[in-house]
């Protein structure tokens, strides 16, 4: 653990290690502090899907924002992918990273004419074509008659995100870059400015700018991001390899996809031919005993879907947590000299990588670099810690999921 450094960054996920290896290449001192190891957090526990569009509709976007801005956003998630493109190539990170594209379904009629919608407005607005399926011809993208029609776009990708995460610690070491692993930050104490003693459970280090970067398990050493960042959970199950003939019925063109429910599915296969399915399930927090409730969820959900897969096996069960906001919508800037980049809201995986590097222009005062600098970003009412309030968003998502 150094004494000084020019740069503490909490966390070692994508976002804080892709700004160590930014930061460390620019030639500054940098330390990683990390409570538990490299890709503990969300970045080790995702679906490894880097997929282009917000966490939004593009259509809701231009109604909240207007036209120019949802397309200044929209564009930056697709830079996020090829930020994440160039630092497999730059860094030879051996992670299968591979674009699929990404498949949109519809869960309800309505959520299809919503994708028509923004079909349209991202041709007009941005010069941006995507494909639109519909129903009748959806089996040439799923073997599935859940849905209602989807979405292609071609750019989103996939990719084996433990490789990648510790592809970008190693990045970022060979840069000069300081991981502590096992090292909590306890106490950020204000020296001046920017300049904060940052206390942890393996010393103090004393640093000229400080990123937070801990997404959805943002706790009470940075009160007032706690406030604004609901942490839910999110899980995974993975299927045993299935054979080829299975998998070219489940998604045939491999694509990265996701539905439009409230209490969304995601799923993907893997390079080693099996169905990587997610989805938040029960809207409560990750732990080993919700993991497990989450992935017979799952499971089910999985079978009413597939109804050819009631007999495969599930061979892994895992959860961890997504940083939403009130907006859906990634925060990030300075509060009373602190620096910070989450909220994510589950879209992170390109995101994080991306907004890691943008933050190491913005903390050197490019302004420009960091598109949501701008976004109101209010406290969550009456949330100060455990977010109490998740069974009653849950509630209410099932309902409206049901009631659709
Ligand atoms: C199950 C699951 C599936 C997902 N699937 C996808 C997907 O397919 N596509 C997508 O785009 N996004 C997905 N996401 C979201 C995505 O993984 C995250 O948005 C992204 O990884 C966030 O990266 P991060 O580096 O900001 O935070 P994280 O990777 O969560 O890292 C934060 C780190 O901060 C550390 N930390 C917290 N407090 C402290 C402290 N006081 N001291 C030291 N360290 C601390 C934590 O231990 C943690 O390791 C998924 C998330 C989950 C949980």
């Amino acid at each position: 653990m150094p004494e000084e450094v020019d740069v503490a960054i909490i966390g070692a996920g994508f976002t804080g290690l892709s700004a160590a290896v930014e930061f460390a290449n620019q030639g500054a001192s940098v330390a990683v502090l990390e409570r538990h190891t490299v890709g503990w957090g969300a970045s080790g526990r995702n679906g490894g899907m880097a997929t282009t569009g917000l966490a939004i509709g593009f259509n809701t976007a231009v109604k909240r924002y207007g036209g120019t801005r949802a397309v200044e956003m929209f564009r930056e998630y697709n830079d996020a992918i090829d930020t994440i493109e160039k630092l497999v190539h730059n860094y030879g990170i051996d992670c299968d990273f591979q674009r699929f594209g990404k498949l949109s379904l519809a869960f309800h009629p309505s959520h299809y004419e919503g994708m028509l919608k923004s079909q349209e407005q991202l041709a007009a607005l941005a010069d941006y074509d995507v494909t639109t399926i519909p129903k009748s011809e959806i089996h040439s993208e799923i073997g599935s008659d859940f849905y209602h029609g989807a979405m292609l776009d071609p750019l989103g990708a996939g990719l084996h995100v433990g490789k990648f995460v510790h592809g970008l610690a190693g990045a970022a070491v060979a840069a000069g870059a300081v991981v502590c692993e096992n090292a909590a930050v306890t106490e950020l104490h204000k020296v001046s400015g920017t300049v904060h003693d940052v206390h942890t459970t393996r010393g103090v280090v004393r640093a000229k700018q400080v990123l937070v970067a801990t997404s959805g398990y943002t706790g009470a050493v940075t009160p007032w991001l706690q406030r604004r960042v609901i942490p839910v959970g999110s899980f995974i199950i993975v299927t045993e390899p299935l054979p080829d003939e299975v998998i070219d019925r489940i998604l045939p063109n491999r694509r990265q996809a996701s539905d439009s429910k409230m209490l969304t599915y995601y799923f993907r296969i893997t390079p080693d031919n099996r169905l990587l399915f997610g989805g938040r399930a029960r809207f409560a927090l990750s732990s080993p005993d919700s993991d497990v409730k989450s992935g017979k969820i799952l499971r089910q959900a999985m079978i009413e879907l597939f109804p050819y897969l009631s007999n495969a096996k599930v061979d892994y069960t895992w959860g961890g947590l997504v940083d939403l906001s009130m907006d859906q919508m990634v925060h990030a800037g300075v509060h009373d000299g602190v620096f910070y980049s989450l909220c994510y809201s589950g879209h992170g995986v390109q995101m994080a990588a991306h907004m890691g590097k943008k933050m190491v222009a913005y903390m050197g005062g490019d302004t420009t670099a960091n598109v949501w600098e701008d976004l109101k970003n209010p406290a969550v009412p009456g949330h100060f810690g455990p977010p109490w309030f998740l069974p009653i968003i849950g509630g209410a998502a099932k309902i409206i999921d049901r009631i659709k």
